[in-house]
């Protein structure tokens, strides 16, 4: 487990795991998998750095081959999440692509669905966010770019999967505590949060009764590129520590949560939000 407390640093979106200090904990040496999700087929958005990458390990430790979808000038952090999965002795198929339209969510999906031979397990994961102090900063494009990141994306690749899943397949949305507890220099990225709770449950309702479970899990504070790339340095500074458990969480405390909402474990849970918050509420 990598130090609790962040010091102050900044980085440019969307910004490298190799340049954050302390290294983030993905689950690299300190998960054990335990064949929860032996010979499933994964796609995981956002699958390159922070939550994503510790779910992909996490996967293919439990046995599942994976297919990641991250942004084309991300190969750095995708190739090493390659190495992790392959090392687990699992398949990694890498899907660069920019999510923020239909055509390319269509293309990721059917470039993972090739690349895996089938596709039992989502996770839609890709995310963005970018705070500012007061509604008259926020750049013109920003709410497109994160209502088209977070929602239309994982609309997109939902509605091009559900076609290739079947009885026992799983759908898991990356949302965030930001939906239960909005913090004002993220107006737009808790908004987009809170919809996603929100299709949650409709997708849970629609795809039940082909035996398709939807849900979603929310992080509390993370330690991911996401954090010192879109806040100032002095807010990254003791980041987490505000929460009952007093820390951040690392990357494979949530990859975890994702494990058992694809796994058979989780065979009745369907239209939930699964807090990962280090004590913060959920409700
Ligand atoms: P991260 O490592 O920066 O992950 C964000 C991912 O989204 C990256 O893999 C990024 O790809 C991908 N992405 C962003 N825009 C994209 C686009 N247009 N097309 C395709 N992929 C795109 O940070 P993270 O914290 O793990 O974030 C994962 C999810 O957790 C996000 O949905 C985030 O909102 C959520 N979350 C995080 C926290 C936290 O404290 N860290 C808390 C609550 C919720 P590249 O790496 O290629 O840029």
């Amino acid at each position: 487990m990598a130090n609790d407390q962040i010091p102050a640093q900044q980085q440019q979106w969307p910004g490298t795991t190799k340049d954050m200090t302390p290294a983030p904990d993905h689950g690299e040496s300190s998960y054990t998998g335990r064949d929860r999700l032996v010979g499933k087929k994964a796609l995981i958005t956002g699958g390159d750095s922070g939550i994503g990458r510790a779910t992909a390990i996490a996967f293919a430790k439990e046995g599942a081959d994976v297919a990641i979808v991250y942004l084309p000038e991300e190969q750095a952090d995708a190739e090493e999440t390659t190495k992790q999965v392959e090392a687990a002795g699992r398949t990694c198929v890498r899907v660069p692509a920019d999510l923020r339209t239909q055509e390319a969510a269509e293309q990721a999906v059917r470039q993972a669905v090739e690349g895996l031979g089938g596709l039992d397990t989502v996770v839609s994961n890709a995310g963005f966010q970018m705070a500012h102090q007061s509604l008259e900063d926020f750049p013109d494009g920003q709410i497109e770019r994160t209502f088209s990141t977070n929602v239309f994306a994982t609309f997109w690749v939902a509605k091009a999967a559900v076609p290739h899943l079947r009885p026992g397949s799983t759908i898991t949305i990356t949302t965030s505590i930001q939906a239960f507890q909005p913090s004002q220099p993220l107006l737009d990225y808790a908004a987009t949060k809170a919809a996603l709770n929100n299709l949650t449950v409709n997708l849970a309702a629609e795809l039940g009764p082909q035996g398709i479970r939807v849900n979603a899990v929310a992080p509390g504070p993370i330690w991911t590129p996401l954090i010192p790339t879109t806040f100032p340095g002095e807010k990254v500074e003791g980041f987490g520590s505000d929460t009952p458990l007093g820390r951040p969480g690392q990357p494979v405390e949530v990859a975890t949560a994702y494990v058992y909402l694809a796994s058979d474990e989780a065979s009745y849970v369907s239209g939930t939000v699964l807090g990962v918050t280090g004590g913060k509420p959920v409700f």
